[in-house]
């Protein structure tokens, strides 16, 4: 049994049973049961099934937002929008199920054509910044490829999962087409990549895990996505719209309490513009509205638990502040958007992830610094750039090593773009036209003629 807490009041909201191994094999055998008629379905009958899950996820909405409101701390606001982005996705990918076209390759002798043939078993381990959303951007495209689905939430906040499964029955999902498997990652996810029935995992969280992860994946060869850790560059330059990159800049970091893998959690400004842009960026920090998550005006709730918070604060000890917005006291894991102004480039808030509303500002010289700069870091997810000047804008965006780029934005995650990460940020890509590429296996026949 584990209990959820809302990290807002720090009250029980809910206790929820934990899958032991045995349960977990149990529910990957019923998975691995049910993948043949879900495979031969017809693709129409998929689809139209997948959107018959959109319709129950909209008509849910609310409830679904104000779970994720208890169990995570999000916005209301924030949360509305991650459950219709669940929506959405199955909408998108519904739509993709009689469009997932193979080829035919022109030669000698006769035909040939290939097959996007499905895994099978996709086992899929979701973290708790965003339990939705990113649970929906593995599931969706899996299902819609054919493959069966167990999904293993985080610890913290399993309830919006639970409720999706129940939702995916009410739509008429077969049964073990998909399954909520909550649990422990060292009991629940392991098994996961232990079970040779499982062909593969998608898996979201941190790099750290995501490496273990990797190494036992290997021992079934199974197939992996990772999408890990952050730690991203927001450029200013010194012909960009400052007033609107100091505005901005708060809400590319400190969104859902700077618990995000694409927080823009380094910001790199020319030397000419620094100290304007430091003015600026002060007043909007404060702006930012801390408060209870649950109020329609609320842009910043609480941290997930009393243990995240305590490792984000210890990236404090001994750092320059240079201002903070403001944050409640009293019941809840709350703390106040922190900007600080780092003693030198290898301080450990400048190179590791801090997953809180945290900011580092540091300054740079020219193009091919800012470059160095945004570089120097073993992640490589997300990231801005803002400057009037298109072509410098495209040349950064070529030098960033980044998998997810806006320039004069903070664009967040669409479901009909390609979203993953460079270097130990992760592998493969979600969501965009080619998502269901990646839950396939890619089949040739050649059919002779002569
Ligand atoms: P975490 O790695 O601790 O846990 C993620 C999930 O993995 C949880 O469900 C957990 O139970 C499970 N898990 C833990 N040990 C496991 C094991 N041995 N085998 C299988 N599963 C196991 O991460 P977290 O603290 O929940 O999430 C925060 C991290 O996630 C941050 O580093 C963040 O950057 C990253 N993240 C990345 C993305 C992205 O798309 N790149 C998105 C969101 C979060």
């Amino acid at each position: 049994m584990t209990d959820v807490l809302n990290p807002a009041t720090e009250e029980r909201v809910a206790t929820v049973d934990a899958h032991s191994v045995d349960s977990t094999r149990d529910a990957i055998g019923r998975a691995a049961d049910a993948f043949p008629a879900w495979r031969a379905m017809a693709p129409g009958q998929r689809a139209e099934l997948l959107r018959s899950f959109a319709r129950a996820v909209e008509g849910d909405i609310e409830y679904l937002a104000q779970l994720e409101v208890a169990e995570a701390g999000h916005t209301i606001s924030n949360a509305r929008g991650e459950a219709g982005n669940v929506r959405d996705v199955l909408n998108y990918y519904a739509g993709g199920v009689e469009r997932h076209l193979g080829d035919q390759i022109p030669v000698a002798g006769g035909v040939d054509i290939t097959f996007h043939e499905p895994l099978g078993v996709v086992g899929i381990i979701v973290p708790w910044n965003f339990p939705m959303p990113i649970a929906g951007w593995g599931f969706v495209p899996a299902l819609a490829a054919g493959n069966t689905v167990v999904l293993k939430p985080a610890e913290l906040t399993p309830l919006t999962a639970i409720r999706l499964g129940e939702l995916a029955l009410e739509a008429g999902i077969p049964q073990d087409v998909f399954q909520v498997v909550p649990g422990k990652g060292s009991v629940v996810g392991q098994t996961f990549t232990d079970d040779p029935r499982v062909a593969k995992i998608v898996f979201t969280g941190s790099t750290a895990v995501g490496e273990t992860i990797l190494a036992d994946a290997a021992k079934s060869m199974k197939r992996t996505t990772l999408e890990l850790g952050g730690k991203s560059a927001n450029i200013v330059f010194d012909d960009a719209d400052l007033e609107l990159a100091a505005a901005t800049a708060p809400y590319g970091v400190f969104d859902n309490a700077g618990q995000d893998c694409c927080a823009r959690s380094r910001i790199l400004v020319h030397d000419s513009v620094f100290d304007r842009f430091m003015e600026l960026l002060e007043p909007a920090v404060a702006g930012v509205v801390v408060t209870d998550p649950s109020l329609e005006t609320a842009e910043m709730g609480p941290l997930i638990s009393a243990g995240h918070l305590e490792s984000v604060a210890g990236f404090l000890d001994g750092v320059d502040v240079a201002f903070t917005g403001s944050a409640p006291s009293g019941a809840g894991y709350w703390m106040a958007p922190t900007v600080v102004l780092p003693k030198s480039p290898s301080d450990r808030i400048v190179t590791d992830e801090v997953f809180g509303p945290v900011v580092t500002v540091q300054r740079f010289r020219d193009e091919a610094e800012a470059i160095t700069m945004a570089n120097d870091s073993p992640y490589g997810l997300s990231g801005s750039i803002w400057t009037r000047d298109v072509g410098r804008g495209l040349r950064v965006a070529r030098g960033v090593d980044s998998g997810a780029l806006s320039l004069n934005s903070h664009s967040a995650v669409r479901y009909s773009t390609p979203f993953g990460g460079f270097k130990r940020s992760g592998i493969g890509r979600e969501l965009g036209p080619h998502a269901m590429d990646s839950f396939t296996e890619t089949k040739n026949l050649f059919i002779a003629t002569d």
